[in-house]
């Protein structure tokens, strides 16, 4: 299987019909594998899941797939959305979510065995692991399709193209906006993500941390060489504004070696009813859940606050990329 090509050539872009064929037996590591075409493509795909669920539920084009959901870190939308995305197209779960504790890798297996024994019973599989670069070891391993359902900090390439599918459905359009990331840039490695794949469209960047929390210089450098409009600061305050999109993230509390540090900077930013007043009327609070008290739940209430939308596009999303993947788009 060919390993970490984006999924469409450019040569592709001149396909006759938008067929799934070129995400069928893909891995989907990173974001830096699609281009736009095949972005457009996947959110076509996921608007037509969507319809179709709210029409009649469930369908049976994934009869007799099987999905290996494998999470060696704790998750409940990913993993359930992903269950959820299966059972809709008619396909079954071997939903390994409860830790490793219930595992064969707390009797010391490598990742590599585990994915080749899976993928004896599996058509695809599922991976969150606390390391950078696990998807990629496993998809090394693996003849069946590995989806990257996070990376330690590195990456959570869905995630990003169910936050980017939420923008367009609540905004319209993906060109023009200006969207403020705000709380731990450094470990959210959904910010990562989105990050890299907003550099392919017309946007401003702002970042919004504390100083211990700022995007890492990997990704920062990506954005400069993007030639992107981007500013850091500390205060939500400098850029609510004039901002499209706030995207607030948790302070990823697993990833400190030093807690105290963590308790420093853990209520930096509360985004309250107060804050919400200076943002534009047409605007989008998104989150990638789950919150620890980043987002006031007075805001909930306020048709801006699109977080819970934004979960359940996972859902569709993640519909389209099985379907795509097993070739039955
Ligand atoms: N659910 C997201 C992730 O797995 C965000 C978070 O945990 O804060 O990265």
């Amino acid at each position: 299987m060919e390993k970490l090509k984006p999924l469409f050539n450019l040569d592709d872009l001149k396909a006759p019909v938008l067929s799934g064929n070129g995400l069928t037996g893909k891995d989907i590591l990173s974001v830096g594998q699609f281009d736009k075409y095949t972005l457009d493509y996947i959110f076509t795909r996921a608007k037509e899941m969507q319809n179709m669920v709210e029409k009649v539920g469930g369908v049976d084009l994934l009869k007799g797939k099987v999905l290996a959901c494998m999470f060696y870190e704790p998750s409940t939308r990913t993993s359930s959305s992903f269950i959820a995305a299966m059972e809709r197209l008619g396909g079954s779960v071997i939903p390994i979510t409860q830790g490793v504790q219930f595992s064969s890798v707390s009797k010391g297996e490598t990742l590599a065995d585990s994915i080749k024994v899976l993928e004896q019973y599996a058509d695809v599989i599922v991976l969150r692991h606390p390391e950078i670069g696990s998807a990629q070891v496993a998809a090394d391993s693996a003849s069946v399709p590995v989806l990257n359902a996070g990376d330690g900090p590195g990456e959570h390439p869905t995630q990003a193209l169910l936050d980017l599918f939420t923008i367009k459905e609540e905004l319209g359009s993906l060109d023009g906006l200006t969207v403020s990331m705000v709380g731990d840039l450094r470990y959210g490695r959904t910010v990562h993500s989105l990050t890299k794949l907003l550099l392919k469209y017309n946007v401003k960047l702002r970042f919004v941390s504390p100083e211990i929390l700022r995007l890492p210089l990997t990704v920062m450098n990506q954005v400069i060489d993007a030639g992107v409009d981007v500013r850091e600061t500390h205060d939500v305050s400098d850029v609510i504004g004039n901002t499209d999109v706030l995207y607030v993230t948790r302070v990823q509390k697993e990833r400190f070696t030093d807690l105290q540090q963590y308790e420093e900077v853990k209520d930096f930013y509360v985004i309250t009813p107060e804050i919400m007043e200076k943002a534009k009327e047409k605007m989008v609070v998104m989150h990638p859940l789950p919150r620890v008290g980043e987002i006031d739940p007075a805001i909930d209430s306020d048709p801006r606050a699109a977080y819970f939308r934004q979960a359940r596009n996972g859902m569709y999303i993640r519909m389209a990329l099985l379907a795509g993947v097993l070739g039955r788009a």
